[in-house]
């Protein structure tokens, strides 16, 4: 087996030595995340390069392998000193404190044994120290390559083997303090893990407050996104005809019969960049899939969701919190207002029903049964969270989706869309199936995952904003809707204004009540995809616990 085996590079070794689940996320599961830090490495690296001496002396990036070894690496920094070659690891931050004297980080220790070995098989000579330069508190740690640490590195590469074979992620790292550094840790969410496993602990938000990219909506029918560099152009209006850079665009979505250009389409795709097509209806058409997910991940995702008591379990937890997301709300709508509340009274009690028989459902067709008469129950009572002051031709009689037949259902049918596209971006993010869910069944052409997801955020995310809005008397009637004899959809000064909402809606920031910290809505959608994936690889309990206070 041993000769099949690719071999190992020398930094993944430093991640394994920092914590074994770093390096199965980075090296088998292929995520890799370039924060902050690793541009900072970057930098260091090409300052090394800029102030090589001239005589011959030292060399930068000196790239090593051996198959013998297993092994494969660019050493920071050769040089010779008294007739020696001495390899140089470069490092940003500070030494660790041993005996009161500096000394390296084991995972810093473990990357130069490693480059000295190969050094050694290359040059046919043995290696008898390694440095290692922390730029931080501007010291040189002299490293001893004896017997000790060249086992250390032989050890490491066998363990990267048999992790390599793995399905199984390594548990979380023990030292919680490696986390706060880590950059993955959006992704492996450790803090969510240890607060299951011990309710009183506190946890430190490690995953980004916000999202740093944006979605560019390109909704003006005839518009076209082109390429320009590294910029994307668009003659939208939305987008004011501005070059907005690759990097900081997380997803095109072109309405109707909006365009974009093959170069552009590259652009987006060399980016990761997901680029998605749906009707001025907003009814999701293709998307250009990135990120296709690694096939661990796909492996664990049908193994879990072939499980129909686990299934059955998950539906449970969806159906609870949707339901219960929607009494909280009809129950804060009303508030104060005794007509409404009476009003309200029989579907309070209906949801409440719904809500108990969620809970003991013994079947996804009965849990169905009482989600379904607990979602019908909530709309009836959502006509009463109306202020008086809205017009008669925004208000509904009855939830109509294939074609919306008022213009009530037309804004909401547009914002699901809306939504869908945008659990979908975050399911591929992740790196799951969305073809393969746990509660809808493949019926049309939505991914049944991307349903089941949706129902956590129907209510937070479109039906509360698009109310408020509806009260604060922001929609026009005339202008904003295009009205037939059978269905309504919107115009495209309505299909503006209801992006515009349902963008900012996810900028707000929200505590979630179990994790209790602060995210954008947009990255709440995001936090519960990877929570939903913990379901499965070992660290269950925190998916679908997030309601409306
Ligand atoms: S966040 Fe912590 S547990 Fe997760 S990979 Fe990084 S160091 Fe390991």
């Amino acid at each position: 087996m041993d000769t099949i085996d690719p071999p190992v590079r020398v930094m993944a070794l430093h991640a394994l030595a920092y914590c074994e689940r770093l390096f199965y996320l980075e090296e088998v599961e292929e995520i890799r995340v370039a924060d902050a830090a690793v541009y900072a490495g970057r930098t260091l690296h090409a300052e090394l390069e800029r102030d090589l001496p001239e005589d011959g002396t030292a060399w930068v990036a000196v790239d090593l392998g051996s198959d013998a070894l297993g092994l494969t690496g660019r050493v920071d920094c050769l040089k010779r000193r008294d007739g020696l070659l001495i390899p140089y690891e470069h490092k940003r931050g500070r030494h660790r404190q041993e005996n009161k004297e500096p000394a390296a980080w084991d995972s810093d220790a473990v990357q130069i044994g490693a480059y000295a070995m190969l050094l050694e098989e290359h040059l046919g000579q043995p290696i008898d120290e390694g440095r290692i330069r922390y730029h931080a508190t501007n010291t040189t740690v002299r490293l001893p390559i004896e017997a000790g640490l060249r086992e250390r590195v032989r050890q490491a590469v066998r363990r990267t083997k048999e992790l390599r074979r793995s399905t199984e992620r390594p548990p979380i790292t023990s030292e919680e303090r490696r986390c706060i550094r880590c950059s993955l840790a959006p992704v492996c969410l450790p803090e969510e893990t240890r607060q299951e496993h011990d309710p009183a602990w506190e946890p430190v938000r490690l995953f980004p407050q916000d999202r740093e990219e944006r979605t560019i909506h390109v909704v003006t029918q005839g518009a076209k996104v082109g390429r320009s560099g590294d910029t994307l152009s668009c003659s939208d209006e939305v987008e004011l005809n501005t070059k907005i850079p690759i990097r900081e665009i997380s997803d095109v979505v072109l309405h109707g019969f909006t365009q974009i250009t093959t170069q552009a389409i590259r652009l987006c795709a060399d980016h990761n960049v997901g680029v998605h097509w749906v009707t001025t209806t907003g009814r999701y058409i293709a998307g250009l899939a990135v990120g296709p997910g690694r096939v661990q991940r796909r492996l664990r995702q049908y193994a879990a969701l072939c499980d129909s008591a686990g299934c059955l379990g998950l539906a449970r937890r969806l159906a609870h919190a949707r339901a219960e997301g929607q009494l909280r709300y009809i129950l804060r709508s009303t508030r104060g207002d005794d007509g409404a509340r009476t009003a309200v009274a029989p579907a309070i009690q209906s949801i409440r029903h719904g809500l108990h028989g969620v809970g003991t459902a013994d079947s996804i067709d009965s849990l169905r049964g009482y989600e379904g008469s607990a979602a019908a129950a909530y709309f009836e009572a959502v006509r009463h969270c109306f202020s008086s002051s809205v017009p008669e031709s925004l208000r509904y009689t009855t939830r109509s989706r294939r074609p919306p037949k008022d213009r009530f259902n037309a804004l909401l049918s547009f914002g699901y869309g809306l939504l869908y596209q945008k659990v979908l971006s975050a399911i591929l993010t992740v790196g799951l199936e969305p073809a393969l869910g746990f509660y809808h069944t493949p019926r049309s052409a939505a991914h049944p995952l991307v349903l089941d997801l949706m129902e956590l955020f129907r209510v937070p995310l479109w039906d509360i904003p698009l109310i408020g809005s509806i009260n604060r008397g922001q929609w026009n009637p005339e202008a904003h809707f295009s009205v037939a004899s059978q269905a309504v959809w919107l115009s495209e000064a309505g299909r503006k204004q209801a992006i515009n909402l349902f963008e900012s809606r996810l900028q707000e920031t929200w505590k979630h009540p179990i994790t209790e910290y602060s995210l954008s809505y947009a990255r709440q959608i995001e936090l519960e995809v990877r929570l939903l994936e913990k379901e499965w690889t070992g660290e269950p309990g925190l998916f679908a616990r997030m309601r409306l206070r």
